[in-house]
């Protein structure tokens, strides 16, 4: 790797570019979250269009969902509006932490203009390039890495808000610093970040010290599902529609924990999102690309936490990921997990 560009083409340095849009006035600003926003996309968004807004621009915060309770944390939250179609156009629009335009259900369409730029920033190595500049670096745990190199890259402030942002966005996308994802880079830009003003003991009791009371009853019901193949290598947990409720969904990292069982190599959670329609989640601790496995069903992802939508029963949708997995783990060569 030379000059923060690797060998596959994506970039670990925010391109010349990128930096030139944002850099002269940018004009109107939009920030567009994808469906179902997690700590990542919410993070980087924040993060980002804080920092902008700090300098003068004009940013607005919109997405296809709303920002899920538990991260209603997030400093801009309260600027954040769920959108059906987009209301206007955009000069810039800035997409973070989205392999797929389709992500945004429409609304990259609705508030893209002829004279619009598409800001593509992300992490996910299936990036589908959409942008007018597209800045992806599979190397960095979380998009929000890439976004602390780009304020500083702009020279904008990392302001308290900006800090708490990112280092959220860091913060969910390793696990806590425990996934494999986790490298000397992370814990640079995260020790910048305390310093900054963000503080990790915040962080962690908001993501995992306020649950609602009845939550622990819920999550009860759902770990007694856990189930272990007979060979110990694939974990899952499935969850038929109306067992627990849609806050306890966003709230908790339920494949965390079929994960969590020893010897396993992959674990699954599958969601009844409508009757015939199964949301799956999969995550691998290096043994296989599940992202590979996401793909066969049209989804997508990482290595090592992948996922994608089924249709058919909880049952069917079932049958056929621990097929595909099973083939998978039988076809694998170990891979050194990174
Ligand atoms: P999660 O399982 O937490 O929903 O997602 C894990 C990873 O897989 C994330 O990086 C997410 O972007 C990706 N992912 C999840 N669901 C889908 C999907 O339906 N399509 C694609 N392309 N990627 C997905
Ligand atoms: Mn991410």
């Amino acid at each position: 790797m030379t000059d923060g560009r690797a060998a596959s083409g994506f970039s670990v340095t925010p391109p010349a570019e990128l930096i030139g849009m944002l850099r002269e006035p940018p004009g109107k600003v939009l920030c567009l979250g994808h469906v179902h926003p997690d700590g990542d996309v919410l993070g980087t968004l924040f993060g980002l269009g804080l920092a902008l807004s700090a300098a003068g621009a004009s940013v607005t915060f919109a997405g296809p969902h709303p920002v899920p309770e538990v991260l209603a944390f997030l400093p801009g939250s309260d600027r954040w509006s769920v959108w059906k179609t987009a209301p206007e156009q955009f000069d810039v629009i800035v997409m973070t932490d989205c392999p797929n335009p389709d992500r945004s259900e429409g609304l990259l369409e609705g508030a893209r203009g002829p004279q619009s730029r598409v800001l593509n920033i992300d992490h996910h190595p299936d990036n589908r390039g959409y942008g007018t500049v597209n800045w992806i670096d599979p190397s960095a745990a979380a998009t929000g890495e890439m976004i602390f190199d780009l304020v500083k890259a702009l020279g904008l402030r990392v302001t308290p808000a900006v800090a708490l942002n990112l280092f959220t966005a860091i913060h969910t996308d390793t696990g806590s610093f425990r996934y494999s994802n986790t490298t000397p880079r992370t814990f640079r830009i995260a020790a910048e970040l305390t310093a900054a003003g963000a503080d990790p003991a915040l962080v962690s009791d908001r993501l995992y010290q306020q649950r609602a009371p009845d939550s622990l009853v819920q999550l009860g019901e759902v770990l007694r599902r856990v189930q272990v193949s007979e060979d110990g290598r694939i974990a899952w947990l499935t969850v038929p529609r109306g067992l627990v409720s849609r806050e306890f969904l966003d709230a908790e990292d339920l494949v965390g924990y079929p994960r969590s069982v020893g010897g396993v190599k992959v674990a699954m959670l599958l969601r009844e999102e409508e009757p015939g329609k199964v949301k799956a989640s999969l995550r691998a601790k290096g043994e296989v690309p599940v992202n590979a496995i996401a793909h066969l069903f049209g989804g997508g992802g990482h290595e090592n936490a992948a996922g994608c939508t089924l249709s058919g029963t909880l049952d069917e949708a079932t049958g056929a990921l621990l097929k595909a997995v099973g083939e998978s783990l039988d076809a694998a060569r170990p891979r050194p997990s990174k």
